[in-house]
């Protein structure tokens, strides 16, 4: 798919979100605010749903995870001693012509997808003209062109991650300098200095102004769950290895936020730390990076969406960390982290708290700050996957097109939609029976505006994936015809049967 193509689609489906209810621009009535998005009616209930699903997956199918919710507002001490007082910044420059503003990294990342295009492109057309005979391995080790610009992408790389580790800023600004990386806006490459900026949202606690006052936002609900690790492991007398789950808002002040509801200011992360004895951490990394593709996939979601990253240049706390990236309208991206964290965060607690955080194992006789290994995924990036890879445009039989969401059942913001044909002869009471007969179970949807087909559609355009009519025939046998929505098929079917045809559907394996 061309860029133009991709970018129409990923405009098709922001405003496909809009019109169906599913997502709006914060605040809209005053033109927006950047980066921050409400969820509409369908929305919050897809949302919901995702929640839902991690839930039980996390904690109640494992009987050693346990939930909490922490406060979004904590102890300024916890940001000195989790190290984002310090460390959690990006690079940031900015244009001088375009006055837009940039991630250092992100843009000597941008050029290097570029010269990685420029090889794709080298070997395609080479691979055309050789046909059968074309070997692509040979070919890129040792096409004069295709390893100039791959010895370039390397060397760049590891002088990117070297300098972003050393905070060598000059050096990232030498890259785009040499580079002749320019503004995508401007096309100027009349870049200002590269400077550090703190990503927290900070405020004050209280009626006075005051920095010993100041407090900040969280920018991840990890920390919330380490400084409580103590107090679950006590009260609910959890045994090593154990995990703690949390869903909830975070907060960081992006220095670019575009591309939707994938970088907001104000988002949710669904996070789970597993504490585990020090030296088993490599395990259990492996086990939850297997787990967490699992819960994936088990969504029915296509293989092509998906694909791990290991990192090269590790956070501050990590001694390990894979991504599950999704292939979102705009490329392969970052999903879910999976983080061995080592003994990074308690450890630090422990220091700056004066409090032991410690675990006595019984079983070795032994004291020690467990280690850990979290699985951190973004709500909101979550829902753009769901969503994103959900919207097709079809062309029908009869030459009409719909547009439909073919979104995991389990996640459908409705299960069922009960229509009755029509308005007259009794078909509306007999739909309601049947919705208030259903509505305990499943989330359905009554309608009786507008033609059956209409009706079909706009469901579609929702993702429900039943629609149930009510016609005349119901009123003499009790049968109803049921739509399935990805292949429209139509079926009779006694009335009774509803609920373990929609029930079959929403199992999940
Ligand atoms: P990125 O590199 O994309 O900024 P990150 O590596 O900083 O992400 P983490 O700190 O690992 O992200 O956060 C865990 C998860 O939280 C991410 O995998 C992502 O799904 C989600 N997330 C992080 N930042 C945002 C944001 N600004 N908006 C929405 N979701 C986010």
């Amino acid at each position: 798919m061309g860029k133009a193509t991709k970018d129409d689609l990923f405009k098709k489906i922001i405003a496909h979100a809009k019109e169906y209810g599913f997502i709006f621009q914060s605040s809209e009535i005053y033109d927006g605010l950047s980066a921050a998005y409400d969820y509409g009616q369908f929305g919050v209930e897809l949302k919901n749903n995702i929640k839902e699903y991690w839930w039980k997956s996390m904690v109640q199918y494992h009987e050693n995870i346990v939930g909490l919710d922490s406060a979004i507002f904590m102890h300024p001490s916890t940001w000195k001693a989790s190290g984002h007082l310090d460390a959690f910044n990006d690079p940031m420059i900015d244009n001088k012509d375009s006055k837009k503003r940039y991630r250092a990294d992100e843009l000597i990342e941008d050029h290097l997808a570029k010269l990685q295009g420029k090889i794709d492109k080298e070997t395609k057309k080479a691979a055309k003209r050789f046909g059968d005979n074309f070997n692509e391995e040979q070919f890129k080790t040792t096409h004069p062109r295709v390893l100039k610009y791959s010895g370039k992408i390397q060397s760049i790389k590891a002088r990117m991650i070297k300098a972003l580790e050393n905070d060598q800023l000059d050096e990232l600004k030498n890259i785009i300098e040499e580079e002749n990386i320019t503004c995508p806006v401007s096309g100027s490459a009349n870049w200002t200095d590269v400077r550090q900026f703190n990503l927290m949202f900070s405020t004050e606690l209280g009626s006075t102004v005051d920095d010993n006052n100041k407090i900040y936002l969280r920018p991840e609900t990890a920390q919330g769950i380490f400084v409580n690790y103590l107090n679950v492991q006590k009260s609910g007398r959890m045994k090593l290895p154990f995990g703690i789950a949390q869903i909830g808002k975070a907060f960081r002040n992006e220095i670019v936020a575009r591309q939707f509801i994938f970088r907001m200011r104000e988002f949710e992360q669904m996070e789970m730390q597993f504490f585990v004895r020090p030296g088993t951490e490599m395990d259990w990394f492996e086990y939850w990076k297997d787990e967490r593709i699992k819960w994936h996939k088990t969504l029915g979601i296509e293989d092509k969406y998906y694909q791990l990253y290991k990192h090269e240049k590790l956070a501050h706390y990590a001694n390990a960390a894979y991504d599950i990236e999704f292939k979102f309208p705009f490329g392969f991206k970052e999903l879910e982290g999976i983080h061995s964290r080592t003994d990074f965060d308690l450890s630090a607690h422990q220091k700056h708290s004066g409090k032991k955080l410690q675990y006595y194992d019984s079983e070795n006789d032994e004291s020690y700050v467990p280690y850990v290994v979290e699985t951190s995924i973004g709500l909101d990036r979550m829902f753009l996957a769901v969503l994103s890879s959900a919207y097709k445009e079809e062309k029908l039989e009869d030459d009409s097109e719909r547009i439909v969401l073919n979104i995991p059942p389990i996640l459908a913001p409705y299960k069922a939609a009960v229509f009755p044909l029509t308005k007259k002869d009794n078909l509306p009471q007999k739909a309601r029976e049947i919705m208030d007969q259903l509505k305990y179970q499943f989330n359905c949807q009554y309608e009786e505006k507008d033609t059956i087909g209409k009706r079909y559609r706009r469901h579609d355009a929702i993702g429900t994936p039943y629609c149930i009519t009510v016609d005349h025939q119901t009123l003499e046998d009790n049968t109803v015809t049921i739509r399935e929505r990805d292949s429209m098929k139509q079926d009779r079917i006694p009335i009774v049967k509803l609920e373990s045809i929609i029930k079959k559907r929403l199992s999940i394996h």
